[in-house]
């Protein structure tokens, strides 16, 4: 079997724009255009890998020689030939991105080559994870964080994250008391303050964030401060979680042994793949660590099942019962788009039984919607360099 292309399905599938950003914390505002994407790697056999990310043109050019004429079935090679062309292009940000989205299409080829659903060809651990419900933005009022955090206690999830942030800090606390409050002591509450802080700011908020039961303190402080996180994590009680804005293995062996982190949060679609991801989730095992991935719940899913220490999976709906034109789009076109699509029930997941990541959009249904509204996202993404949302959907 060889790669013979690789190519995005349709960009902008279609789009919708909300009137107000979709979400913010301390350092990111998401945008208020939402569009699904996908990427297609074809093989010769017939077999088609989808990972459900877009590409840009340019690292697609940068990554393709690496990949076409490839048997998928090679993936330590190919990953080995497409980190050396990223190598004096960039071995953080957007060409191990690239590299990562490209790696989780081809073990989807895998999968399907093998019949054999991802999870069991990782080493399969389990058969079912947990699920956290994830979201709690800065930008949302306390009524509507407490309104947010309650649907997902509602829906039976056992976990609940949301950010902090504030430009005052006094509401930061009078947010996650509130939050504590409405959820009782049963349910365990992460806070997330995105690098935002200082590490004098991040150890004084940690001390007062500890008669909360907080279950971890996540990127108190910016990425490349390793020093600055080892200080965070000696000074308080509370678990210290990161690694969402950290890249390879060479990145996360400088979180591990400097002592940074209690809680691995390596974001499979960032840190080179699955791949990558799988000899990450061994090194945190030799330290003792628990892996927490970031975001992309049905691939991560994949990933917390495959491993001794995979311990939850996010589930990120942002501003879910407060914005209702997201969430009237994502329960429009997600049904229909994704009808294989993996839900969480009360808070856990059950892995696919079928081969391969187990979440094939509906293309044909897809380009039905794209040329019914496709021109109405092609003018609106001339209109506008507002960031874009992609796929929310898909970490449902
Ligand atoms: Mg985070």
């Amino acid at each position: 079997m060889k790669v013979v292309d690789i190519k995005p399905f349709s960009d902008p599938v279609v789009g919708k724009v909300l009137g107000r950003p979709l979400f913010r914390d301390a350092i990111n505002s998401m945008g208020d255009i939402v569009v699904w994407t996908f990427t297609e790697i074809l093989t010769d056999e017939g077999i088609t890998g989808i990972t459900p990310y877009r590409i840009s043109p340019e690292m697609l050019a940068l990554l393709k020689p690496a990949v076409v004429g490839e048997d998928p079935l090679n993936i330590q090679r190919i990953w080995d030939q497409m980190y050396w062309r990223c190598f004096n292009v960039g071995r953080k940000g957007l060409p191990i991105i690239a590299m990562s989205h490209i790696d989780i299409g081809l073990w989807d080829i895998i999968g399907k080559k093998l019949k054999t659903p991802v999870y069991k060809l990782l080493g399969g651990f389990r058969d079912r994870v947990p699920g956290y419900g994830s979201g709690g933005g800065i930008s949302l009022s306390q009524e509507e964080l407490v309104t947010e955090q309650m649907s997902y206690v509602a829906e039976g999830f056992k976990a609940v994250k949301m950010k902090l942030g504030r430009r005052d800090p006094r509401e930061d606390i009078e947010r996650v008391k509130a939050v504590r409050a409405a959820i009782g002591p049963d349910i365990d509450l992460m806070v997330d303050a995105n690098n935002g802080w200082s590490v004098n700011n991040a150890m004084r908020m940690a001390k007062r964030l500890e008669r909360f039961d907080v279950r971890w303190l996540e990127e108190p402080v910016v990425a490349e401060d390793y020093e600055g996180y080892a200080q965070v994590k000696a000074s308080t009680e509370i678990p210290i979680a990161g690694g969402e804005s950290e890249y390879t293995k060479y990145g996360f062996k400088e979180l591990f042994h400097r002592d940074c982190i209690d809680v691995c949060q390596a974001d499979v679609g960032k840190v080179g793949g699955i791949t990558e991801y799988m000899k990450i989730a061994a090194m945190a095992e030799a330290y003792n660590l628990p892996m927490c991935p970031h975001g992309r719940g049905i691939v991560s899913a994949h990933c917390v099942a495959a491993t001794p220490n995979g311990m939850i999976v996010e589930f990120f709906d942002a501003n879910r019962y407060t914005n209702t034109t997201i969430r009237t789009f994502q329960e429009e076109t997600g049904r229909r788009f994704m009808p294989h699509s993996i839900r969480p029930i009360k808070g856990w997941i059950d892995l696919p039984t079928v081969p391969g990541l187990g979440f094939d959009p509906d293309l044909e249904a897809v380009e039905a919607y794209r040329r019914k509204y496709g021109t109405i996202t092609a003018e609106v993404a001339r209109r506008t360099s507002r960031p874009v949302n992609h796929n929310l959907y898909l970490s449902l």
